[in-house]
């Protein structure tokens, strides 16, 4: 069998638990069944540039490659243009995209290191698979040095409309270095007319096939693969004895009401002062009939070190109080809002006890909450899943 050689921003640590994010649960899974490298950032930042030297750590039938960024790779790559730029643009948000010139170089430098020390350690037959939006660059950096192999890049975030993207500088660079890529994987059909949109409109390229794309003398394909969950490990928690003491307690809280459960990391994307919002307008209309419902808000912090993560989480912790205090009487609170990371077991004996699962942001690339909300549920006594349709998962549900 072909090795495969997989390239991601961060790459998680098995020793320590491993995986902490979708992503990563699924590559890891990946590897230890087939196999193979994974190459990418090992969370370290040292100050100089010649402090980075690739480490290699072997494990069961995996092998690890990571190395550190430095201050102003994680400042201009990291933070700069993958999450202040390309997070934004991809998320229809060009409003909050915040685009410097040192941020574009640093992007395009880290690219450039991760191709050069990659480069030579791929075999003439590894299977290459290059993750999410921080690499798009990879693949062309990866064939500027002479890497002939297959190359497939996967996108874990949405692809936006042509319209959107070409008001991004460097939007022609990004568009390009994808042709680089034999397959160009999406979350949804949408993302996929996207991206095919705008090489045939703004490039001049053509479908040769309902998924293959000829641009500029290239070929490539452009397919769909939504991004699933682990169903019997996420039914097996949420049926488990502990789940079940679990159920009962979050029902006997909510009683004679319901529980209204919504978990979201802190991003703007996820539309949470907009669900708050919704739900005090709820109150205000049928303040009887909603009495005692309760929104229990999981905000899992995230990239709390730019300023649009910072806004929002002090517009989330006014609404809060505001609600509560204008609703909230002496045995009822109705948003309880939690700003921190809950473990999956608990998360799925909350989703099974939870009469409404409240998943409405403004643009995401699947949600897996949904999946997973959906996936906890009793058979007998489900409860109901309201759904953006702004997300991957409601065209995939
Ligand atoms: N999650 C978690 N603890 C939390 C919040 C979220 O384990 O406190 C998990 C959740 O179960 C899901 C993932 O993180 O598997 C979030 O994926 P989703 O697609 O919903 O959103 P993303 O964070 O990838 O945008």
């Amino acid at each position: 069998m072909r090795r495969l050689v997989i390239v991601s921003n961060r790459v998680a640590d098995p020793s320590r638990g491993g995986a902490s994010g979708g992503l990563a649960v699924s590559i890891l899974d990946a590897l230890r069944r087939r196999g193979g490298m994974w190459f990418g950032w090992n969370g370290e930042i040292v100050a100089d540039e010649a402090e980075i030297v690739p480490a290699c750590v072997k494990h069961d039938n995996c092998t690890l490659m990571t190395m550190p960024l430095t201050e102003r790779d994680y400042r201009e790559y990291y933070l700069g243009f993958s999450n202040e730029v390309l997070w934004p643009v991809h998320h229809y948000r060009l409003d909050l995209a915040h685009f410097t010139l040192e941020a574009a170089e640093g992007y395009r430098r880290v690219n450039a290191r991760f191709a050069e020390k990659l480069s030579p350690i791929i075999h003439r037959s590894d299977l290459i698979w290059v993750h999410d939006y921080h690499l798009i660059p990879l693949g062309a950096g990866l064939r500027a040095r002479g890497v002939g192999n297959e190359i497939g890049f996967f996108f874990h975030i949405p692809f936006p409309p042509p319209e959107v993207l070409s008001a991004t500088p460097e939007h022609e660079w990004l568009m390009s270095s994808l042709l680089e890529y034999d397959l160009v994987g999406f979350q949804t059909t949408s993302d996929q007319a996207n991206f095919c949109r705008f090489a045939c409109d703004f490039m001049g390229g053509e479908m040769t096939a309902p998924d293959t794309l000829r641009v500029a003398g290239k070929s490539l394909k452009a397919s769909v693969f939504p991004v699933g969950i682990d169903v019997e490990s996420l039914v097996a928690m949420a049926q488990s004895p502990e789940a079940d003491e679990r159920v009962q307690r979050t029902r006997r809280q909510a009683e004679p009401g319901l529980t209204v459960i919504g978990v979201d990391r802190l991003d703007y994307s996820k539309g949470l002062p907009e669900k708050f919002r919704a739900f005090r307008r709820l109150l205000e209309m049928c303040p009887d009939k909603c009495k005692p419902a309760s929104l229990i808000q999981i905000a899992s912090p995230t990239r709390d070190d730019l300023e649009a993560y910072i806004d929002i989480r002090h517009e989330l912790e006014t609404l809060s109080g505001a609600i509560n205090g204008q609703f909230g009487d002496f045995d009822w609170t109705p948003v309880r809002y939690i700003h921190r990371a809950v473990e999956r077991d608990r998360l799925a004996a909350l989703y099974r006890g939870s009469k409404i699962g409240l998943v409405t942001p403004l643009r995401d690339w699947m949600n897996l909450v949904a999946k997973e909300y959906v996936a906890a549920l009793d058979e007998a006594d489900p409860g109901v899943l309201i759904l953006s349709r702004f997300a991957g998962a409601a065209e995939d549900l």
